[in-house]
């Protein structure tokens, strides 16, 4: 197969859009949809200063290289959950990803700022780890961002559109409502963009082998099954019968997504503990994470409205 472009060996074909492309030409086109995105959704413009959230593997370091050579202005965010081995050999490859390039790596690590490493608060709450880590790396994400205008993740279009079958198949509306590559900056909480999302797993998983990015490929080993996995084989499936499916899904979603919106939405209001922002009356379901593992006192409880 040849270059659609140089006519030189091709490295990669991309059935959706029946394209053959080398190495360089790959490349290329791979900025191109990043920029799209970013155009398309107004995510942030040459002076904004940007956090990219990465955790060491292929699509969070596949995004950070692809703003940066597109001449972003931009920071990593790593946070380190504490998790055996597997936490130490994704921060090698941050540290290492920024270190070649010269880039600024903000680390934090949740021992030393929440008390605790994921694996300890998994075993004591006896809740999903996937659930909490969630939930603490938005936290400590929002609070490293305080001096950005703007917070990147690495979600592909495939982690788009699982999500997306997760909301709808079990309508999940408020989800609905907010599922979107961008989230405006309101009530305390940071903008936050997915530059990603014209681009498929295989496509960024392409873009960082052909970029030679050397990321960490291990499943955490504190997640069960995830979901996503069984959402993410059906529309494979799909995407093998009707092409561009995929695609088609989101972006039609994206067109009519306005119609979830509602008004009544609660506006949050600052943790009295920490000011984050909360809808959980008074304080932030870290602030109650903390509480619950004894790191801060339980008498903040009973003077809050206490809503769960
Ligand atoms: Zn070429
Ligand atoms: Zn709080």
């Amino acid at each position: 197969m040849k270059c659609r472009i140089c006519k030189g060996k091709a490295e990669i074909y991309l059935p959706q859009y029946n394209l053959a492309l080398c190495r360089e030409h790959y490349i290329e086109f791979f900025l191109r949809r990043v920029k799209k995105a970013v155009k398309d959704f107004k995510m942030f413009s040459r002076e904004d200063r940007i956090l990219v959230a990465v955790s060491g593997g292929k699509d969070s370091l596949s995004l950070w290289d692809a703003l940066h050579s597109l001449g972003y202005n931009t920071a990593g965010f790593f946070l380190d959950l504490g998790i055996n081995g597997h936490s130490a050999r994704s921060r090698e490859r941050v540290e290492k990803f920024a270190e070649e390039r010269g880039l600024p790596l903000k680390i934090e690590e949740l021992e030393r700022v929440f008390g605790m490493t994921l694996p300890e608060i998994t075993k004591r709450l006896r809740e999903p780890a996937c659930k909490l880590c969630g939930r603490l790396k938005r936290y400590y994400m929002e609070q490293a961002a305080k001096d950005y205008d703007v917070i990147a993740t690495g979600h592909n279009m495939d982690d788009e559109v699982a999500f997306l079958m997760g909301n709808v198949f079990n309508w999940k509306e408020e989800y609905l409502a907010h599922q979107s590559p961008v989230l405006p900056a309101e009530h305390g909480f940071s903008r936050k963009v997915k530059p990603l999302i014209y681009l498929s797993e295989r496509e960024t998983a392409a873009y960082a082998f052909m970029r030679g990015i050397d990321y960490y490929d291990e499943r955490c080993p504190l997640s069960r099954g995830a979901t996503s996995i069984f959402y993410k084989n059906i529309m494979r499936q799909m995407e093998l019968g009707m092409m561009g499916i995929r695609f088609r899904f989101l972006k039609g979603f994206y067109s009519i997504q306005d119609r979830f919106k509602s008004e009544d939405r609660e506006t949050p209001s600052p943790c009295k503990v920490c000011g984050y922002p909360t809808t959980a009356g008074g304080l932030c379901s870290v602030c109650r994470m903390k509480i619950r593992l004894g790191l801060l006192p339980e008498d903040l409880l009973e003077d809050s409205s206490g809503k769960g």
